[in-house]
């Protein structure tokens, strides 16, 4: 997708700090961490949202996951404990339709979130 910020990155058109990338996703720090660790795992493959995910996604789907424990291992978040999240839409507060796991670590949450 032309003007799509995470398509940009996926593409090294813009440039983020990398922790994980293979053929089907790419990880990398958010720019605007709400905690010590807090990582967007994004599939190359440009979808807009949950909303937007069909039956030939699961596999991508799956691998975000299954990295996701990876990545939090990596970066040392496994033991306490994280959060993964994907707003959705506007209410969830949604600001980039290109479907993106957040890993958020390194601090105490609370539930529900806000
Ligand atoms: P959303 O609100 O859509 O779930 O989350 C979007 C996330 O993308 C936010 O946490 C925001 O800080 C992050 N973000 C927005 N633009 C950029 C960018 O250019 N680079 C990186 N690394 N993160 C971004
Ligand atoms: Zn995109």
């Amino acid at each position: 997708m032309l003007d799509c910020t995470f398509c940009k990155i996926v593409s090294r058109e813009m440039p983020s700090q990398i922790v994980y990338e293979d053929e089907e996703i790419v990880a990398f720090h958010d720019i605007n961490p709400q905690a010590p660790v807090h990582v967007l795992i994004v599939p190359r493959k440009h979808i807009e949202s949950v909303l937007d995910v069909t039956e030939e996604d699961r596999g991508v789907l799956g691998a975000m996951l299954v990295r996701a424990k990876d990545i939090a291992r990596q970066l040392g978040v496994d033991e306490k404990g994280f959060r993964l999240v994907i707003n959705t839409g506007k209410y969830a507060g949604q600001a980039i339709y290109h479907i993106h796991l957040h890993l958020i670590g390194g601090r105490r949450m609370t539930w529900p979130p806000g």
